[in-house]
């Protein structure tokens, strides 16, 4: 049942992030105004910067607030200058997953016309799907006796996250054949000759694919596809991986379309979900007005299609195609950002694409 009004929780983060999703904010209301679709924000303050300050990155009482939200957005986490003791960075949107099992990351990337890449390839439009709760980091709370001559992660997966892991794989797959005309394909990744929790991976691909008939399936091992991302990515639909593989086959995937910056994501459960860029808060641009805002932006847009099919709103699905289309529009004609070979800056890239949408 579609909602008079949308709750979404903002956490703009460290670095770029409140430049980048002030950004998208902005885009997103004058894509919602066309369609009289209303959205109503709340602000979350978390992150290094939080941390620093008062030694938490997220109050508890905000990581259940954000939890009522319709859908989080969110900029990016963390800054390399601020660690924990054992070494690690901050990174409250890791606690927030794991807290909201957000089970599925989902990476589009897809090469826009006006967009340079390094690739021999015109066209790109793959999804990968990152499982983000157990594999390589299932161990992260593990108790461990501190060694200086050995230490080891667990690599652990699952019968129950694995299948639903697969079904939001094939679901994507039927979704964007509807919606951009796509094959129907997933390819699984992984290291099936190897680990056995891999084979047993593939074993529960094997049992979901037969449950959908309509759409085509490949198994390829973590190397070789990893190879095809730059080779061959036209091959690629969706593609399902393991969590530490998903982190860097999607990063690869994201370099082949223009990079982080033209990236977007979102954590997704079959109950909550959080979009933000798959880049991280880019300390080394913070501030300067550069960043690119493409990637959160496309993150609003993924944001709305997920509330159109939670709460089956085809008013969301509408502003998520405008967002897209101005979006494209922009890239294509500039101004673009540095990142990708432009020298427009966060204010007219943003406010190019208001006006694409409001033209
Ligand atoms: P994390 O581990 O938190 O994901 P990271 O170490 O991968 O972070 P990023 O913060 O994503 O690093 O930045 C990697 C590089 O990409 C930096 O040089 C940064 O300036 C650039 N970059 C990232 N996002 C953008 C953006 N939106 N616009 C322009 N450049 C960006």
């Amino acid at each position: 049942m579609s909602k008079a009004l949308y709750e979404i929780a903002l956490l703009p983060g460290d670095g770029i992030g409140p430049e980048v999703v002030d950004a998208a904010v902005r885009v997103l209301n004058a894509a919602a105004k066309n369609e009289d679709l209303k959205l109503s924000y709340t602000t979350y303050e978390a992150g290094a910067n939080l941390f620093q300050r008062t030694g938490e990155s997220m109050a508890e009482a905000d990581a259940v607030a954000v939890g009522q939200a319709d859908a989080v957005l969110l900029g990016a986490m963390g800054l390399p200058t601020v660690r924990k003791a054992d070494g690690t960075e901050i990174a409250p949107q890791i606690d927030l997953r794991e807290r909201y099992g957000l089970f599925a990351s989902l990476r589009p990337c897809e090469l826009f016309p006006g967009v340079p890449t390094r690739v021999k390839a015109e066209k790109v439009n793959m999804l990968v799907i990152r499982e983000t709760t157990e594999g390589l980091f299932a161990g992260r709370h593990d108790k461990q006796e501190p060694s200086d001559e050995a230490v080891s992660d667990r690599l652990t997966i699952t019968r129950a996250t694995s299948e639903k892991l697969f079904e939001v794989a094939f679901e994507q797959a039927k979704q964007r054949r509807a919606s951009y005309g796509t094959p129907g394909h997933v390819t699984l990744l992984d290291k099936s000759n190897v680990l056995r929790s891999n084979a047993f991976l593939r074993k529960v691909f094997d049992e979901v694919a037969e449950r959908h008939p309509d759409i085509g399936t490949a198994r390829l091992y973590i190397d070789a596809g990893s190879m095809m991302f730059v080779t061959n990515p036209e091959r690629y639909d969706v593609v399902v991986t393991e969590n530490v593989f998903g982190d860097i086959t999607s990063e690869i995937a994201a370099g082949v379309v223009g990079g982080l910056g033209v990236a977007p994501s979102g954590d997704v459960s079959l109950k909550h979900g959080i979009f933000q860029p798959s880049h991280g808060s880019a300390p080394d641009i913070a501030g300067k007005g550069v960043a690119n805002p493409v990637a959160t932006i496309l993150s609003t847009a993924m944001m709305l299609e997920w509330i159109a099919q939670q709460q089956d709103d085809p008013r969301c699905e509408k502003v998520a195609a405008a967002i897209r289309q101005a979006t494209a529009k922009v890239l294509h004609s500039g101004p673009r950002t540095p990142d990708i070979g432009g020298n427009g800056n966060t204010e007219s890239v943003t406010q190019s694409i208001v006006d694409a949408l409001n033209s």
